[in-house]
């Protein structure tokens, strides 16, 4: 594939245009006028474990007026790093010699939980989605055409994309990487060299994605082996559809996982009897083995958008109680899922990006902020407090303040894995969607 003459800066802008929705325009446009978009390399990244930023703003309490939070407190400090910790907090120092962080907001750096890193246009000329026909199994046909093209270049595709989470404040992903035979375990090989590669800037975690069905084109040799590589997830795809077997299907993946120790992570874009069904088999399968609680997850999960209110929060409890998150990727077409009923009941619920610009997906602007923005958009979290409460999808649940307002994050010891935002607190950051300054991952600055 010949690669585009345009600069990456000018990809990042271009590609954030991409995104639709009239709603949309207005934080695009911000976005757009002020484009701090930072360039990310390998070479950006400072490795030096033990150093101290200065005018660091922290979020330190709620202002109420009567019992609603109208307002965050924030008030500046000086933090030293030592080995790739948050060795102290302490009052600020402003005439210190050290690195000023001019007042911008820190963060839990961001986490993509749901992203394909082994396919991607991105990095290469623009090319928007072809009609599907077929549905997932027409999309499998195209992929073994397409997929020996992308291998080519998979590697450093994948290391540009990470490039783009890091601008937007992620350090960590979730990746899924097809599993399947036509290229077997080659896209997780060339993977893996983009991420080691990456790894002062980045960690990830590898979902073995049999994309073309587990049965349907006899993916298993493959994911055996898979298993017994360095990955963290067994994956799968709509056991009904594509294999045509709910049971045989998850059966496997459960025993994979099983053996090898590994968590569990489902496309599961059916909706129906056939979606539920596979839900709940799911369900039973934890709760029989309960060393697969809090390491099993569904992505996207349509049939919970289709469900009605009382089976929606039948199913989020029983979720709940077999410790199994959903992963999601806001907004999804026309299907809004009840997140909020999720949340409300205990059920974990993550976001990414899922894919960025490729064969599958044309938008995608790598931001997990923007998700937290969408989300607050779709639901309605327009409050001082639903919008603070709300960038916990960005940065997997951790909150520097607790529901009551006090500070529980950050905290002496914990890694140093830090974003900057120019915000003035976490809801006007989600409102915004602020633009990013810096990001610091296990103490390396990344930029
Ligand atoms: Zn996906």
């Amino acid at each position: 594939m010949k690669e585009s003459g345009i600069s990456r800066m000018d990809f990042i802008k271009r590609s954030a245009l991409g995104l639709g929705g009239a709603a949309l325009l207005p934080s695009i446009l911000h976005a757009e006028n002020q484009d701090t978009t930072p360039d990310v390399t390998t070479k950006s990244i400072h490795t030096e474990k033990d150093y101290t930023l200065k005018n660091v703003r922290l979020e330190v309490g709620f202002d109420y007026e009567g019992d609603e939070v109208v307002a965050t407190k924030t008030a500046l400090f000086t933090i030293e790093i030592a080995d790739y910790r948050i060795k102290d907090i302490r009052a600020n120092q402003p005439d210190s010699k050290v690195m000023d962080m001019k007042g911008m907001l820190m963060l839990p750096s961001f986490r993509d939980m749901h992203i394909h890193l082994d396919k991607t246009f991105y990095g290469g000329p623009w090319q928007a989605v072809k009609r599907r026909t077929g549905g997932v199994k027409g999309m499998i046909e195209m992929e073994k055409e397409l997929l020996p093209e992308l291998l080519k270049t998979s590697t450093q595709r994948a290391e540009k994309l990470i490039e783009l989470l890091q601008s937007k404040g992620s350090a960590f992903a979730r990746s899924h990487v097809n599993i399947d035979p036509t290229v077997k375990l080659d896209s997780l090989k060339n993977l893996q060299i983009a991420l080691e590669n990456k790894k002062n800037g980045f960690g990830a975690e590898i979902v073995a994605f049999p994309q073309h069905g587990v049965y349907y084109t006899d993916s298993v040799p493959y994911l055996k082996e898979a298993a017994k590589m360095d990955i963290d997830f067994i994956g799968g795809v709509d056991p009904f559809s594509i294999d045509g077997a709910i049971e045989k299907t998850m059966d496997l993946t459960v025993q994979l996982a099983l053996d090898h120790q590994k968590g569990i992570d489902i496309h599961l874009h059916e909706s129906g009897e056939s979606g539920v069904k596979t839900i709940n088999y799911l369900i039973d399968k934890v709760n029989e083995n309960p060393s697969l609680k809090d390491k099993t997850y569904l992505s996207h999960c349509f049939a919970l958008g289709r469900l009605d209110k009382v089976k929606q929060e039948e199913m989020a409890e029983k979720l709940a109680a077999a410790q199994i998150g959903i992963v999601s990727t806001i907004p999804f077409g026309g299907l809004v899922m009840p997140i909020p009923i999720l949340m409300k009941k205990g059920v974990k619920v993550w976001v990414g990006n899922d894919s960025i610009i490729d064969h599958w997906n044309t938008f995608g602007t790598g931001s997990v902020l923007e998700k937290a923005n969408l989300a607050a958009q779709l639901y309605g979290y327009s409050t001082e407090f639903d919008l603070s409460r709300i960038l916990k999808l960005a940065t997997s649940d951790v909150l520097p303040l607790d529901d009551k307002g006090v500070q529980q994050w950050p905290k002496v010891g914990d890694e140093a894995n830090l974003v900057f935002l120019d915000a003035s607190c976490s809801a006007e950051a989600v409102a915004r969607i602020s633009p990013v300054t810096a990001l610091i991952y296990q103490g390396n600055r990344v930029f």
